[in-house]
């Protein structure tokens, strides 16, 4: 492995297809498709990427990338010349490799207000010359549709609204666990807005006026600051709307319909993406997106294909049902998948997915992370279990991953716990051990 494809295990940094990251399961590679979209020749290549060269898993994330797990160091050349062969692997240097996050049905979407792919794209082109830009950073471009973008908790949220009959793009930055909304501007003007914050927070790192690496944690007279460099018109609020579906039918323009079938914890096997990219050709139009909802989107579908390719999705293990109780669940890899976990996250998630089906029917959000980094949710959940040393779980409730615990108990007590409670029960009762 050459010093440019070396592995990478320093925390904070974003692995790729040219540095993988060490993992308990081996390599890790994470690929960047922009826009979330890939042909279905590009979608067979990574499934037999997977299988040939990784242990056949695979992860989609949370911001709709897709991750290569169990790469091995012997094969890895010949995995990296595949994969740049078919346009998958990104830019040289430290990132963000990608910068922005649209919705899974960009570009066709009746309710979408602007062309945010082609925002996007304009975003990505004007910032990529941009440096010391830490690699997490997100941009959120939301025309204001159907699949909302909120929880991909992005650094800068931009939404689309109308305005006296103007569409403009309302801009807002994270603060803590909310959105600060600074003001609008017109579409053309939004990647130079947005390039402006940008330029501006890698300043204040560079000068030392703060370090953080993500705009939600910037001190607020700093977020002030960050908002005061660009000229934006004034804002309100926009709406809050109902959280994204993570899975279902989805109708699209001119009478077509898209298949969004999510990942139980956004986990899949070489053989469902190979199905995926066989139904992209059979249904579709050859195109597959990945979804930030953790799962695959295929649109294009005429309203009478809809049906017989439901059938096979949820026969390929896809969820489509959009009150599956995994779907209120988020779980990071946990053991053995990662070497920092303490439990097997994923198998007890699923376990806690079903005790607690009532309780996630009535909208309760579980976070199951294998340590306290809480990669798979980085803000609060109504319940968060975090393992231990121990093999127990901290329970923390309304909090974040590093938050303090109420209890310490095994998975078998939470679960029971979790199904003996009342839908309208108070967890905080619940998992109160007395001192
Ligand atoms: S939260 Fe901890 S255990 Fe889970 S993937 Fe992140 S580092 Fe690994």
């Amino acid at each position: 492995m050459t010093s440019e494809t070396a592995v990478h295990h320093r925390r904070g940094w974003c692995p790729g297809v040219r540095r993988p990251m060490a993992t308990g399961d081996g390599l890790l590679a994470r690929i960047y498709p922009l826009g979330g979209v890939l042909s279905a020749a590009q979608t067979r290549l990574l499934a037999q990427a997977a299988r040939t060269h990784g242990n056949g898993l695979l992860d989609v994330t949370a911001r709709g990338n897709l991750q290569i797990r169990g790469l091995r160091e012997e094969t890895y050349p010949i995995f990296l010349a595949s994969l740049e062969t078919a346009g998958l692997v990104e830019p040289a240097g430290d990132g963000p490799f990608r910068l922005t996050v649209v919705s899974p049905v960009a570009g066709t979407d009746p309710a979408d207000l602007v062309d945010t792919r082609a925002l996007a794209n304009s975003i990505e082109a004007a910032a990529a010359a941009l440096p010391d830009l830490p690699p997490k950073i997100c941009v959120a471009v939301d025309g204001g549709g159907c699949i909302p973008l909120d929880e991909v908790g992005a650094d800068i949220s931009l939404r689309a609204v109308r305005s006296f009959g103007e569409i403009g793009l309302a801009l807002g930055l994270a603060h803590g666990s909310t959105i600060r909304w600074i003001g609008t501007t017109s579409p053309d003007r939004t990647p130079e807005a947005v390039l402006a914050l940008l330029r501006r927070f890698a300043e204040m790192r560079r000068s030392g006026k703060t370090n953080v690496r993500r705009f939600r944690d910037l001190a607020t007279e700093l977020v002030v600051n960050l908002g005061s460099v660009v000229g934006l018109a004034p804002v309100m609020p926009p709406m809050c709307r109902r959280a994204a579906p993570r899975a279902g039918i989805i109708p699209l323009v001119e009478g077509q319909a898209a298949l969004l079938g999510a990942l139980p914890f956004g986990r899949c096997h070489a053989a469902q993406i190979d199905t995926v990219a066989d139904w992209a050709e059979r249904f579709g139009r050859g195109e597959v997106r990945v979804s930030f909802t953790r799962g695959f989107l295929i649109p294009g579908l005429a309203p009478e294909q809809v049906r017989a390719l439901a059938e096979e999705a949820r026969g390929a293990g896809f969820i489509l049902d959009p009150a599956d109780p995994r779907l209120s669940v988020l779980a990071c890899p946990g053991r053995p998948a990662c070497a920092s976990a303490f439990t097997r996250v994923q198998a007890d998630a699923a376990q806690i997915a079903e005790s607690a089906r009532k309780l996630l029917a009535a909208g309760m959000t579980v976070h199951v992370s294998g340590c306290t980094k809480g990669c798979a949710h980085p803000r609060a959940a109504a319940l968060t279990l975090v393992g231990s040393s121990d093999g127990l779980y901290r329970t923390i409730i309304g909090g974040s991953a590093q938050d303090p615990a109420l209890s310490s108990l095994p998975l078998s007590e939470i679960i029971r716990r979790l199904r003996d409670l009342p839908e309208s029960g108070i967890l905080a009762d619940a998992f109160h051990e007395p001192l």
